[in-house]
């Protein structure tokens, strides 16, 4: 969309022409998370990044930087001084760290060669050839690393859950139907690294004893589902899925299964229902799928991002990832910022960064130097944190103590100008549209919320339409059956919570 393919020829062309294309590699990557700037071209060894880079400048950029050294400042990002150039010390990233993107806008993701270079597959070699099963559990759950994509569960315990059944089949998948509004972690993941991400899914197969795991993806994310496709095969043809891995008798298979977008099928058991072939609808649980998953069988689901976590916690060990975030969340987690911010973009923050810092220092500020009001977190299922609360370090508890959620990780920046109650419906109307309509509360419950939520932005609201949607809200919430219909009313008790004098203010001015 943003010529980036015109300026890959280009810079080809202009390689050729000044003779350096002994010297000189150009290597398409995934993204590098500043979306606000691009297109994004990195020189090394430098590391220098330009941003927002056009056609015209790519001669500038190979006359100037390529052949005499001379770093092109008006095209770099952040750093000012040319010691400062490279990309760790630009604005953007300064207060970054990232483990699960770490090779996203680094390497080539449809050259396996590329991965391997940077220790692709090195973990699962190592669990393979070094750790038993049990060996491996231990070290995920001293890691402490707990679910990426929304719930935080332990997944050392999980995976130990799965290895104690006994069965004769078990199964290992891979949640990456990433379906909130502005969220587009997986996406980038699953764009950038895939193989990270197939090297966990086999670590976690023979940790439980499983050898056959399914990736279930957005038909929607055709990038992704292509390089997957690719990083599959290639995987297969070097042996590093399928029969006899490294000639130690373990095998695992990989199949990739294509969601048609219902925002339902990311809650697990919708989406073991619909990898079974049926249609995507929760079943109640217990029984949780580490003991009945997929067919009957015991399964795990992780999300992109967890797994993107477990081989670099295989090789550098479960004190390293202690080492990063608070007391009981620790590591880094990825977020997709969007909204009134300036540095749109993807993030990865160590746990307990302040949202200030991911605000102001990260994200650049708000356009037009207008003032925060609030950010939402966890996408439709999460809540907003208003500005008073702007200094409290993200991670998962202190999230929920501001009555919003990690989730998997949309964050959303609002300012002064935002109409909190607009934002709750509109989240309210993506899950009246996302409902399966299995269960009542959920079908009927949040339709009518976004009823009266209707009428009170038109006006025609009374005062006691707030007490009724906090009622409601309240019993959708301790009465749905799945995860969906549970948090579906969050954005509306959060932003009640927090400007409850702004639903005060429709009702009582009738505008
Ligand atoms: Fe379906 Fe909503 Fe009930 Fe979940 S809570 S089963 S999405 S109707």
């Amino acid at each position: 969309a943003s010529d980036s393919v015109k300026i890959i020829e280009e810079l080809e062309v202009r390689i050729k022409e000044f003779n350096l294309q002994e010297e000189v590699k150009v290597v398409k990557t995934g993204c590098f998370g500043l979306c606000a700037e691009g297109p994004i071209m990195v020189v090394y060894p430098e590391g220098a990044m330009y941003t927002m880079v056009k056609v015209e400048d790519v001669k500038e950029i190979v006359e100037e930087h390529l052949l005499k050294g001379r770093i092109v400042k008006r095209l770099l990002q952040g750093a000012k001084a040319e010691e400062d150039a490279s990309i760790e010390k630009s604005d953007f990233f300064k207060k970054q760290m990232r483990v699960a993107l770490r090779n996203c806008g680094v390497i080539n993701p449809e050259n396996i060669d590329e991965y391997i270079a940077f220790d692709g597959y090195k973990a699962l070699a190592k669990v393979l050839t070094e750790m038993k099963p049990e060996e491996v559990i231990e070290t995920i759950k001293k890691s402490n690393l707990r679910g990426r994509g929304g719930g935080g569960f332990p997944t050392g315990l999980k995976w130990e859950f799965a290895a104690r059944q006994e069965s004769d089949q078990k199964y290992v998948c891979c949640n990456a139907d990433e379906g909130d509004p502005g969220a587009f972690m997986d996406r980038s993941i699953l764009e950038g690294d895939p193989h990270s991400v197939i090297e966990a899914m086999a670590i976690a197969g023979y940790a439980i004893g499983a050898n056959q795991g399914y990736i279930y993806v957005r038909a929607e994310y055709p990038i992704a589902v292509n390089r997957l496709n690719i990083a599959i095969k290639a995987a297969k043809e070097y042996g590093l899925l399928g029969k006899n891995i490294f000639g130690t008798g373990f095998d695992f298979d990989l199949e990739i299964r294509l969601g048609a977008g219902a925002f339902v099928c990311g809650e697990e058991t919708a989406l073991m229902t619909s990898i079974e072939g049926n249609r995507g609808e929760p079943r109640p649980r217990p029984p949780f799928p580490a003991v009945k998953g997929l067919w009957g069988k015991p399964t795990i689901l992780n999300n992109v991002e967890t797994y993107a976590n477990i081989p670099q916690i295989i090789l550098k060990g479960p004190e390293w990832f202690n080492s990063i975030g608070t007391e009981k969340s620790k590591g880094t987690k990825v977020f997709a910022i969007g909204g009134k911010i300036n540095n749109t973009g993807l993030v990865e923050i160590p746990m307990g960064t302040t949202l200030r810092e991911v605000v102001y220092e990260i994200g650049g500020g708000i356009p037009g130097g207008k003032k925060f009001k609030a950010a939402q977190t966890g996408g439709p299922s999460g809540g907003c944190i208003p500005a008073e609360h702007i200094d409290a370090p993200i991670d998962y508890d202190s999230l929920i103590q501001l009555g919003s959620m990690m989730g998997s990780g949309g964050l959303i920046v609002m300012d002064e100008d935002t109409c909190m109650v607009d934002i709750a419906k509109f989240f309210l109307e993506f899950t009246v549209d996302e409902s399966c309509g299995k269960c009542p509360p959920c079908r009927i419950g949040t339709k009518r919320m976004y009823e009266i939520l209707e009428r009170i932005i038109d006006g025609k609201g009374e005062e006691e339409d707030i007490e009724k949607l906090e009622v409601l809200a309240k019993n959708i919430k301790a009465s749905a059956l799945c995860g969906l219909g549970q948090t579906a009313p969050n954005p509306v008790l959060s932003t009640l919570r927090y400007f409850r004098d702004e639903y005060i203010a429709h009702v009582r001015d009738k505008k």
